[in-house]
């Protein structure tokens, strides 16, 4: 077998270029890297390899990068920040792999190693400086094949300042504190319930945004339409700490309530505790909870990542739970390996370890127990899409599934690629647009060919991502959580009855949002008047 990789360029620098961050020789990194044989199975499951068709956006081909660089023979190029932020971080090599490299370990490290790279001030100026002029040659003629190969305007090496500041708004100030992201996403919820959204769309005033020469310019579309519709109240109340088991209870569980889904999917975790409290469950969803740093640890902000997970096991310690419950594929990823993430934290580590084994996805808790079957009927077509973060981040893909058939009046049909990425992974969707776009397309077809008129999956980010494709589609598919299905099928049982009120507040958000919006517009007419007044006033007395 021969392998095709490209002459990296060797560095007089001899071992690596610094001494710090994860991506070297004598780290635990570096030998998880040694496992790779080279064999290539790995190759067909990669889907940016299916699309760009490069070795260097193989999985093997990343890890000989990582490993040139953890060698000292190659330095962190612009190409190599382009080959380890176009990874999806889908971990389909995970299962691929015969030789149980742990890929998603291995990613998260190298971006890591990127970002304490690029923020370093002894390195920064220079370094920058030759990446930029990099980054700034023409396009040569023959490397338009795919847009993500003709420049590098997504790597965090190259982020204009304005980028490098949203960066740090997002990971540092809104993702950490639950006040900020609630008051982001009111804004967000604001926006779309008063009708400035479809004004905004109505008038191409969205279009103009996004042609603008700014830092963002073509990138607007993509996140504001994939927020489409935030669900639950503008600024929603926390949910409550303690709720008690329906009937006798066995359990004591905790309830990881999520940053953005907490946001946007405010519904699927009212029915997750309801399920859970269906269950025999006294469900502890505490305050003081914070972003489990999924996020952050996927794009390489791992020291934020740490902050947050020391925090929330400290949080979660204090009401020792039987079993600590995630509804979020791409967060139970990253809470189940707080244990790797804190390994060299002495306070943390072994604290860590016991708080990751505590953690459950909602369809691995359930079908790990003598679950309720008290269900009645929903008569509904189902296709399952397995999130990449639960079926080869966590290998769980028979229990979903299983959940899904045994609500009685569900058919579950088989969706083809169910397990291929459907292109959210993360904020990858908002910034790698190109390829997330064709990866979403891929499934979209696969999607409409089963004929499901609801289409389940584990995670927020697939959710949006598949709704955005069908909005685009015009497909008239619901694309619903599991637990969804699970807690319609309760009602319809007749074991509970969702709280009026849920519906209702949110109907009268809608209605204060529009009047407030209304009000608003008024007032700055008003004002435009007067100042228009005013000028024609001073213009007659000049
Ligand atoms: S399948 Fe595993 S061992 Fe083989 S090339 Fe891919 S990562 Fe390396
Ligand atoms: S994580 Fe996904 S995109 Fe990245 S190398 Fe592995 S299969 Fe390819």
């Amino acid at each position: 077998m021969t392998l095709e990789f490209p002459q990296v360029p060797i560095t007089s620098q001899g071992i690596a270029s610094l001494d710090q961050g994860p991506l070297h020789r004598h780290t635990h990194t570096y030998d998880l890297m040694r496992q790779c044989i080279h064999c290539g199975f790995c190759l067909p499951t990669c889907p940016t390899y299916a699309v760009l068709g490069v070795e260097m956006d193989s999985p093997r081909g990343r890890i000989y990068q990582m490993q040139a660089v953890a060698d000292g023979r190659m330095d962190i190029t612009p190409e190599f920040v382009e080959h380890m932020y176009c990874c999806l971080g889908c971990r389909a090599c995970e299962t691929a792999c015969p030789s149980g490299v742990q890929f998603g370990k291995l990613i998260e490290a190298a971006r890591e190693q990127i970002q304490i790279e690029v923020t370093l001030p002894s390195i920064q100026s220079e370094q920058r400086r030759a990446l930029q002029t990099q980054a700034e040659k023409p396009v040569a003629e023959g490397d338009e094949t795919y847009p993500l190969h003709a420049h590098l305007p997504d790597s965090p090496a190259l982020e204009s300042p304005g980028e490098r500041l949203l960066r740090r708004f997002f990971f540092d100030i809104m993702l950490p504190s639950r006040i900020i992201t609630s008051l982001v996403f009111a804004g967000l919820k604001f926006y779309q319930r008063s009708g400035l959204q479809a004004i905004v769309h109505r008038t191409g005033l969205l279009d103009l945004a996004n042609a603008l020469p700014t830092p963002f310019q073509g990138k607007l579309k993509t996140p504001e339409e994939l927020m489409y519709q935030a669900g639950g109240d503008l600024l929603p109340t926390p949910l409550p700490e303690i709720t008690p088991a329906l009937g006798r209870q066995r359990y004591r569980v905790g309830f990881i309530s999520g940053c953005i889904m907490d946001q946007v999917f405010r519904d699927i975790n009212e029915a997750t505790i309801r399920v859970l409290s269906a269950n025999s469950c006294e469900v502890i969803t505490p305050l003081q909870q914070q972003c489990c740093g999924a996020l952050h640890v996927h794009a390489g902000e791992a020291e934020q990542g740490r902050r947050l997970a020391q925090h929330n096991i400290d949080v979660f310690e204090a009401y020792n739970c039987d079993a600590i419950i995630i509804n979020s594929a791409g967060c139970g990823s990253n809470l189940k390996e707080y244990g790797h993430l804190l390994r060299d934290e002495p306070i943390y580590a072994s604290r860590a370890q016991a708080f990751s084994a505590k953690v459950k996805d909602i369809s691995e808790f359930l079908t790990s127990i003598d679950w309720n079957h008290d269900m009645g009927e929903v008569a509904r077509t189902v296709a399952y899409h397995d999130a990449c973060h639960l079926a080869h981040g966590q290998k769980i893909k028979q229990q979903p599934r299983q959940l899904l058939q045994a609500i009685p009046g569900v058919t579950v049909v088989n969706l083809k690629e169910s397990d291929w990425c459907c292109g959210s992974a993360g904020i990858y969707n908002i910034m790698n647009q190109e390829m997330a776009s064709t990866l979403l397309q891929r499934k979209m077809d696969n999607i409409a060919a089963t004929g499901a008129s609801v289409i389940a999956t584990g995670n927020p980010g697939c959710m949006m991502q598949i709704a955005l494709g069908a909005r685009e589609r015009n497909l008239h598919v619901d694309v619903m959580h599991p637990i969804q299905l699970i807690d319609e099928a309760y009602r319809t049982g007749g074991l509970y009855e969702i709280p009026a009120h849920n519906v209702a507040a949110v109907q009268k958000q809608r209605q204060r949002a529009l009047l407030i919006g209304l009000a608003i517009g008024v007032g700055i007419g008003v004002l435009l008047q007067r100042n228009r007044r005013r000028r024609i006033h001073a213009s007659k007395e000049y």
